[in-house]
């Protein structure tokens, strides 16, 4: 036990609160951050800043999506006791390393990020050639070391980002010769990319999301949507698992099924309806515990203020003090 965190290495991991928290983020995302909290000291950040830098048009949802993505936090098993549960904007120094580390960082670095150029031709419905969508990384890494964090959970995806705030760490720690600012390392998550009703990336974006909310009227009424094996069009058409999504989910969250609806399938002992009404109670009963303590948390509002304000208070104890060295080192502040 050599420090305040009983020598344990430190998480840091984040969600943007655009809307509620679909199987996508459960799988790819909670679960594994839920599992987590057993090895690390954790910090788990709603991103508001990250969510307004696209939503700046329309804002007036993000403060309701941060109440709804708490919930969701507690209600999958992030548990307030253990990790630091807090909203970025709640704890200034985001704002101000963000600032600092900005000077650290040359523009192409951030004009030559591959997810930067994707998005920018992906996201149609959205104005996003603004400064701070530009700057999106330099944020990130902030975050993160505020918090001097060791790992990172990522997906592959994300791997840009991370060596992006790599760069800019060691650019900072080389300029200032302090080694102040921790390198965070990836902790890559081998977790499966779940696909939406429509069998794209499930994505709040694409409406093609499942939510970890969901009544079990409205997973009835999803799965019944989701698209099967295109090949398969009669009752007795025999079917190709391998290219059925529905099959695919029994596998995440079934596995010990999944190989006995593979056989039904391929040989049309069931058909599609059978195979979506199974899985639809499958997933009703995998969410019922989420869907209780959602209700729960939702009759107890003074309950989630006081994690909102239990955790800026933990998170901005470690931010100042980062705050403080680093401005010691940049000049800024007293002589
Ligand atoms: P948006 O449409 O705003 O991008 P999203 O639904 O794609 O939202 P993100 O905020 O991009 O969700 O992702 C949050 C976390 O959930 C990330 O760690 C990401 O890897 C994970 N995640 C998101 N979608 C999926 C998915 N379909 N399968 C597995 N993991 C996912
Ligand atoms: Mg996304």
């Amino acid at each position: 036990m050599d420090d305040a965190t009983g020598g344990r290495k430190r998480i840091l991991s984040g969600m943007r609160p655009t809307g509620r928290l679909h199987l996508g983020n459960l799988v790819g995302a909670l679960a594994n951050w839920r599992a987590l909290q057993d090895d690390y000291d954790c910090f788990f950040m709603i991103a508001d800043y990250h969510a307004l830098m696209s939503e700046y048009e329309s804002p007036g949802a993000i403060a309701a999506n941060a109440r709804e993505v708490l919930i969701d936090f507690v209600s999958c098993g992030l548990d307030p006791a253990r990790s630091v549960l807090f909203r970025q904007s709640d704890v200034l120094q985001h704002a101000e390393l963000h600032l600092v580390l900005s000077c650290y960082t040359p523009i192409g670095w951030l004009e030559r990020c591959p997810t930067y150029k994707e998005q920018i031709k992906e996201l149609k419905n959205r104005d996003i050639h603004n400064y701070a969508f530009l700057g999106y990384p330099v944020l990130q890494a902030a975050d993160i070391v505020l918090y001097k964090a060791n790992l990172v959970p990522v997906g592959e995806d994300q791997l840009p980002h991370l060596e992006l705030a790599r760069e800019v760490v060691r650019r900072f720690n080389s300029l200032t010769g302090a080694h102040a600012l921790i390198e965070p390392q990836a902790k890559l998550t081998s977790s499966p990319r779940l696909l939406g009703t429509d069998r794209r990336k499930m994505s709040k974006s694409y409406r093609n999301q499942i939510d970890i909310a969901a009544d079990a009227e409205t997973i009835r009424k999803k799965v019944g949507s989701m698209i099967t094996d295109p090949k398969r069009i009669r009752r007795d058409d025999v079917g190709h698992p391998d290219v059925c999504n529905v099959c695919q989910y029994y596998k995440t969250f079934a596995a010990d099924e999944a190989d006995e609806v593979a056989e039904k399938c391929r040989t049309a002992a069931w058909g599609c309806t059978d195979c979506k009404a199974r899985l639809a109670d499958l997933l009703i009963e995998h969410l019922r515990e989420p869907r209780d303590r959602r209700a729960e948390l939702e009759a107890d509002p003074d309950r989630l203020q006081a994690i909102l304000a239990d955790g800026a208070e933990r998170a901005g104890a470690v931010a100042r003090e980062t705050l403080r060295e680093v401005k010691a080192l940049t000049g800024l502040g007293g002589w």
